[in-house]
């Protein structure tokens, strides 16, 4: 166990980072972060920050030996810092699951080796493979780059009649996964946080709408769900959790069909967007469960206090100047959190509002009106 009073570091220096900085915080821990600059979210609340510049493997060697403990906010990181912190320091994801979470394919290949259920998939190496796989997956298909796509980008929706081999040169010529169009009823996740022990605390499902490809609104609990489909969502992403050795906390984008059959979507072995909801309203938020997980520390427990909802604030809405926050600020349910970024671009996650009510739907439906409300 790594008690309160040492440092922890993190690699990655945005909001995931910030609010993983927060929480080590708040239990007393000392705190250290890899930055590309010094006023990224999570350096501006970091005890210490550690450039990356052109020299990132050195400066996460540096960071590791700062730190008892590293863990991380994105998957896509250079597998040579990972390595170099590993060196020195216990890392949580390791490389292996790093290995596994930054590629698709690897990632598919992983679900596939544990028996996970995905939609239909091909891997592609060529536009031959392209072609043939858009013959035999159905004329709906979705390709994805294999590397460092998120948010929809490095993604080609496919229909019938589409060029499969424009679409694959259209992505880089890269390896890419294929995929079967989901006519999903809904999208769900599944956020839990496992210890070197063993011991796993798994949150209920947490219901999510993308709005250009971006998470627009979470609602949680995951209301009206079919009857078990909550309990096989939690043990799938336990399994996939032992499966890997994860150390951390790991989200599991799932598709519930209408069914009531689940899919995998993807893996993010670190907190993910829906589960920023959790900071309010469960008895222990996905950052301070990243805290516990990565320090060996026993796991909170992970049932809502009061069901929520979040929204994303993107840059959007700085559209027609700074936002009416006070607004925001006056209902008594609603909590604001801004992640410090100075430049509100479209798309780029600034901020997030939640609000708690006992029914989740409510709480979105509210959340959403403060959200317009706010310009
Ligand atoms: P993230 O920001 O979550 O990392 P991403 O760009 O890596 O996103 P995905 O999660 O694979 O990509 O896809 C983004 C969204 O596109 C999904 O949440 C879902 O709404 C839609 N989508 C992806 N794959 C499929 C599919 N096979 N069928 C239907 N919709 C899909
Ligand atoms: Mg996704």
């Amino acid at each position: 166990m790594i008690l309160p009073g040492a440092t922890l570091g993190v690699l990655g220096s945005g909001q995931l980072g910030r609010m993983f900085v927060i929480a080590a915080c708040r239990l007393g821990y000392r705190t250290a972060v890899l930055a590309d600059h010094p006023d990224d979210p999570a350096a501006q609340v970091a005890n210490e920050v550690f450039l990356a510049a052109d020299q990132p493997v050195a400066a996460a060697a540096e960071l590791a030996r700062a730190c008892e403990a590293v863990t991380l906010e994105f998957e896509n990181i250079d597998l040579a810092v990972a390595e170099a912190v590993a060196q020195h320091v216990p890392l949580h994801p390791g490389p292996r699951v790093l290995h596994i979470a930054q590629d698709r394919g690897e990632e598919r290949i992983f679900l596939d080796s544990i028996g996970a259920p995905t939609a239909r998939h091909r891997i592609l190496e060529s536009e031959a493979d392209a072609v043939a796989a858009h013959a035999e997956l159905g004329s709906d298909l979705i390709f994805k780059t294999c590397r460092s796509g998120y948010d929809g980008r490095g993604q080609a929706r496919l229909h019938a009649g589409s060029d499969a081999a424009e679409a694959f040169r259209s992505l880089g010529g890269a390896r890419c996964l294929a995929e079967a169009v989901v006519p999903f009823e809904r999208e769900l996740s599944v956020i839990l946080a496992r210890r070197e022990s063993g011991e796993t605390a798994v949150y209920p499902p947490f219901h999510n709408v993308h709005r250009r490809h971006i998470l627009d609104v979470t609602e949680w609990p995951a209301p009206d769900l079919p009857a078990g489909a909550a309990e096989r969502a939690e043990e799938l992403a336990r399994s996939i959790a032992e499966g890997l050795g994860m150390v951390g906390v790991l989200c599991v984008e799932m598709f519930l069909e209408a069914d009531g059959n689940l899919l995998v979507n993807e893996l993010a072995p670190r907190p993910h967007n829906s589960g920023h909801v959790t900071i309010e309203a469960a008895w222990t938020d996905q950052f301070e469960q990243q805290v516990r997980a990565v320090a060996g520390l026993p796991l909170g427990a992970t049932g809502p206090r009061q069901p929520g909802a979040m929204v994303n604030l993107l840059g959007d809405v700085f559209e027609q100047g700074t936002p009416d926050w006070a607004r925001a600020l006056a209902h008594p349910q609603a909590k604001l959190h801004l992640y410090g970024k100075r430049e509100p671009r479209p798309g780029r996650k600034m901020g997030h509002l939640t609000v708690l009510d006992t029914d989740p739907k409510r709480a979105a439906s509210a959340a959403l009106v403060l959200r317009e409300q706010l310009n």
